[in-house]
């Protein structure tokens, strides 16, 4: 009896020497220390013994079951470390290399220069306004100093709603974003120095013009508004946005809604003032400015005695094309979707 206990654990020896998969682990647990496997049948076998022979065999019996527990054990342990080993091969990631990342966007060049524009002049207390860009032609021209039938008018080629005449004329999409000027005054508490950013619709489409393009104007309105601090403030843009060494200059113009007005030009970057053959004369022209007019502070609801202001706008497409030192051939481009184009900015 006692050999037979020996013999299963030699036989299980045997089985387990074979076994290189979970599975027929298993199968081999089951014949051999399974419920019904053989030890548990000669375990069986044990009750019909004497007492005397009973509980010598009883103990080689469990010195046996003992030991085929270990060895099965260790055959597990075997089994498991080869079954991790090999799946270590085959699905194997080398931590340290570079992931690949998904393919990202970005906004639009012009989006870009309309958030860092309001970053600039939010820097130097300029909040930015949101005003309609559809609105009343008494807006967009009349209380901008320019009546009815004004020829000063024509400078635009305008887009005409068709809509009912309400008491503040025709709508009109906005040609200028000017709009804001008188739109402001009556929003806002003076005194107030006002950014608004928005589009100017117009109906041009050429190498050089859009149909929507956008522009970006102040408004400041105080008791003591100064030709000297317009200036400052355009200069802080210019140096801000285009760098330190650009240099501004103010030459006499005529608008209608500021008196007086002015052009700004801008040093050239490429000879610094020099003159070459991209600028001729050492400077590029950048925007329009001025002091508000009288009669368009009277529309705001204001006393041009007690109020004064200064107003400039500058067109977003066209300054994001002089600091890039981008001449499109066509301004068109930038609104073609273009991902070849658009992903250069
Ligand atoms: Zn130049």
């Amino acid at each position: 009896m006692q050999d037979a206990f020996q013999q299963l654990a030699q036989g299980l020896i045997v089985a387990l020497k074979t076994v290189s998969s979970e599975s027929e682990l298993e199968a081999v647990r089951v014949e051999f220390l399974g419920r019904k496997g053989k030890l548990a049948e000669a375990m069986a076998g044990l009750k019909d013994l004497g007492a005397e022979a009973r509980r010598e065999t009883g103990k080689a019996a469990n010195e046996a079951k003992m030991a085929m527990e270990r060895l099965f054990a260790s055959a597990e342990d075997r089994v498991k470390s080869a079954r991790l080993g090999r799946l270590a091969e085959a699905e194997w990631v080398d931590l340290s290399l570079p992931g690949t990342s998904p393919r990202e966007g970005h906004l639009h060049i012009v989006s870009q220069t309309i958030i860092e524009v309001e970053q600039i002049f939010n820097r130097i207390g300029f909040t930015r306004h949101h005003v309609p860009e559809i609105d009343w032609d008494y807006y967009a021209f009349e209380a901008l100093n320019m009546p009815q039938d004004h020829p000063a008018r024509d400078n635009w080629e305008t887009y005409f709603m068709d809509a009912p005449e309400g008491e503040k004329g025709k709508m009109v999409a906005t040609p200028h974003p000017s709009n804001d000027q008188v739109r402001l005054m009556e929003k806002l508490e003076p005194p107030f120095k006002a950014l608004y950013i928005g589009k100017a619709y117009r109906r041009q489409s050429d190498v050089s013009h859009v149909p929507i393009h956008h522009q970006f104007e102040t408004e400041c309105i105080s008791h003591d508004a100064t030709f000297s601090e317009l200036k400052g403030v355009i200069e802080f843009f210019v140096h801000e946005y285009f760098g330190r060494e650009r240099k501004v200059r103010l030459r006499p113009h005529h608008f209608r809604f500021t008196e007086p007005s002015f052009e700004i030009d801008i040093s050239c970057a490429i000879c610094g003032g020099a003159a070459c053959r991209l600028c001729k004369e050492g400077w590029l022209e950048l925007a329009g400015a001025g002091l508000t007019h009288p009669n368009v502070i009277r529309a705001g609801g204001l006393d041009p005695n007690e109020w004064r202001g200064f107003a400039f706008a500058f067109g977003v497409e066209r300054v994001l094309m002089m600091r890039e030192g981008i001449r499109l051939p066509d301004m068109r481009d930038l609104y073609k979707n273009d991902l070849r184009f658009l992903e250069q900015f």
